[in-house]
């Protein structure tokens, strides 16, 4: 995992859960790992193959009975090792295309899944001789960077102009481009697809796709920026379009090789078909999976662990109620100084948290440049309709202090 990481509190709690050490293998030295034989590794994830001898020559010393990639960055690397070791996770081939979004695009539209025309370009090209040659409406993206960050429709040639420079300058900051490797001077363009859209949460287990959860994302995302607010499982979509979503990701799964670990994709659903807009080999992001328990309680993160260890999980049914997510919106960019309200909106029906992700004093800076989150909120019920209209009714009542720049 990155030390920038949401989903660590996670995965630490499960492996108690489930009863195995972890070792954490992570991109900055850990300067107290002296005192913790084993407990961790210090790795570049930006050069996979340099190091992945690395954790072979780790797993020398302290074998490893699984490998768990935990954020898209570490997907790669994390394939690798599990390759080499005989240890249960996707082929490398297969993680390297759920990493580029230019990649996927390639591996789907081959496979005849419904794809939106798409074209890579160089970001120090001319943006207004670039823009006569898409369709439009069109969104702008590059290729490997998460959370709607640097996604951008644009709706003609003007649009297309002032999107590009900016995803340009978002590619040039610092770390940055070293993420990206050579796509880091590249830029995605591709059709708008209209819709609703729907994100799937999965774990493959001996090529088999088994759906944990779909999830409505009930505000509609039409751009120009693509913030991630609100998910409610168990989908309100007919039960055939559900089985399509469903037969789609089955598809894409085969087409990218994904056979063993986490899967979280999204689609578009229109007149025109089901669309796979992304595909990751990673389970679902930020603090989002506090939404799904599985059988008794058992977390994603422990369905997760059991799989990599090749261990029967407690249960692949999700509990019988509905339950939802908000990522908070982020209001504007500047300091975080305060925010009122929370026990306002820890006391709406049906709310069971609400939790700030950045601390006071912290920055927010929302998309299409920012990449952290502010808070998310969890609610239970029902019904998905009574959970989104308790998310709903928890996020009026917050108030955040926000100094801007
Ligand atoms: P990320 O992996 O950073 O979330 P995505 O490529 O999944 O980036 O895009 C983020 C969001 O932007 C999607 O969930 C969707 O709402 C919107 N989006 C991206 N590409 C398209 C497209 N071609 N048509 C319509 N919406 C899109």
């Amino acid at each position: 995992m990155t030390t920038a990481t949401y989903r660590a509190r996670a995965f630490f709690e499960a492996a108690g859960r489930v009863g195995v050490r972890a070792a954490v293998g992570t991109d900055r030295p850990d300067v107290l790992g002296g005192l913790n034989p084993g407990g961790s590794i210090a790795l570049d994830f930006h050069r996979p193959e340099a190091e992945v001898s690395k954790i072979l020559r780790f797993a020398q010393a302290y074998p490893l009975d699984a490998i768990v990639p935990i954020d898209d960055d570490t997907v790669i690397l994390g394939a690798l090792a599990a390759e080499r070791l005989g240890l249960p996770f996707h082929p490398p081939a297969g993680a390297r295309a759920t990493r580029s979004k230019y990649e996927l695009r390639k591996v789907l539209s081959e496979e005849g899944l419904p794809t939106p025309a798409f074209r890579l370009l160089a970001a120090e090209e001319d943006p207004a001789r670039l823009a006569k040659g898409v369709n439009y409406p069109c969104v702008l993206k590059p290729t490997f960077l998460a959370a709607s960050r640097g996604v951008i429709r644009a709706n003609d040639e003007e649009e297309f102009a002032r999107a590009f420079r900016r995803i340009a300058a978002i590619l040039a900051e610092p770390g940055t481009a070293e993420r990206g490797g050579a796509e880091a001077a590249m830029i995605l363009a591709e059709d708008f697809i209209p819709g609703r859209e729907v994100a799937l949460e999965g774990l493959m287990i001996g090529g088999a796709l088994h759906t944990l959860a779909l999830f409505d994302k009930p505000d509609p995302m039409e751009g120009p920026f693509f913030e991630e607010t609100v998910y409610v499982t168990p989908s309100r979509l007919p039960a055939e379009v559900q089985a399509k979503v469903l037969r789609q990701a089955e598809r894409a799964c085969r087409a990218l090789g994904l056979s063993e670990g986490p899967l979280h994709a999204e689609f578009r659903v229109n007149e025109g078909g089901v669309w796979p807009l992304d595909v990751a080999s990673r389970s679902i992001g930020g603090k989002c999976s506090g939404a799904l328990r599985f059988g008794e309680g058992a977390t994603l993160e422990q369905l997760i662990l059991c799989q990599a260890l090749g261990l029967e999980p407690p249960s692949l049914e999700r509990e019988g109620r509905a339950s939802g997510v908000m990522m908070i919106p982020i209001p504007g960019a500047g300091v975080l100084r305060g925010v009122e309200g929370e026990e306002e909106a820890c006391a709406v029906p049906g709310i069971e948290s609400v939790e700030i992700a950045i601390h006071r004093g912290g920055r927010v800076v929302p998309p299409p440049e920012g990449e952290r989150y502010l808070g998310f909120i969890f609610a239970r019920g029902d019904a998905p309709g009574e959970v989104e209209a308790s998310l709903r009714r928890a996020h009026a009542k917050l108030r955040f202090r926000i100094e801007p720049d």
